[in-house]
C-alpha cells in the first residue's frame, strides 16, 4: 500500500451531508466527533471541504433536490473515496420511504460503501461504521490502478 493510501487509513477527513434528515442521525454524527468520543484518536478530521474529504458520511434519504447537490459534492471528493450511509434514512429512506418526493437512500444517487442502521445510530455503532469501511481504501486504491493501467495500454495500443 503505498504512503497516500496508508495516510488515508490512519487518518481519514470526513465530510458530513445532511441529505434531508430529520437532525436526528445528524446530532448523533456530531456527539461522535466530540472529545467524549474522541474520533481523533483514529485520525479522524471532519472537514468543509469535498475536496479536502477522504470519507461522506451522508445522513437522511435523497428528494430530487438534495440528489443534484449530494452529487456535487460527491464528484468533488478526490478519488479513491468511501461514502458511509447513515440511518434507516441512510439506508433505504427510513420511515420517508414511501413520501412521493423521495427517492430512496443516498445510493440511488451516489455509490455507498457501507451502512450504519438504527433510527438513529448511536455514536459508538457510527466509529464502529466509519473504522470499519476504512479497510475498503485499499481495494479502492487498486482498482484504480488496475484501470488506469488498462487505459494506459488501450491508448498505447490504438496509438
Ligand atoms: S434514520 Fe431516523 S433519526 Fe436518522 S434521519 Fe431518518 S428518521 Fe431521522
Amino acid at each position: 500500500m503505498g504512503l497516500m493510501n496508508t495516510s488515508r487509513m490512519k487518518s481519514p477527513w470526513i465530510i458530513h451531508v445532511n441529505c434531508t434528515a430529520c437532525n436526528g442521525c445528524d446530532i448523533e454524527v456530531v456527539a461522535a466527533l466530540t472529545p467524549m468520543f474522541d474520533v481523533e484518536r483514529f485520525g479522524i478530521v471532519n472537514v468543509g471541504n469535498p475536496k479536502h474529504a477522504d470519507v461522506m458520511v451522508v445522513t437522511g434519504c435523497v428528494n430530487p433536490k438534495t440528489a443534484r447537490v449530494l452529487k456535487n459534492i460527491y464528484d468533488q471528493m478526490p478519488e479513491p473515496k468511501l461514502v458511509l450511509a447513515i440511518g434507516a434514512c441512510g439506508g433505504t429512506g427510513g420511515i420517508f420511504a414511501e413520501c412521493y418526493n423521495v427517492l430512496g437512500g443516498p445510493d440511488k444517487v451516489i455509490p455507498v460503501d457501507a451502512y450504519v442502521p438504527g433510527c438513529p445510530p448511536r455514536p459508538e455503532a457510527i466509529i464502529d461504521g466509519a473504522v470499519a469501511a476504512l479497510g475498503l481504501f485499499e481495494a479502492k486504491a487498486k482498482a484504480m490502478k488496475e484501470k488506469a493501467k488498462k487505459a494506459a495500454e488501450k491508448a498505447k495500443a490504438e496509438a
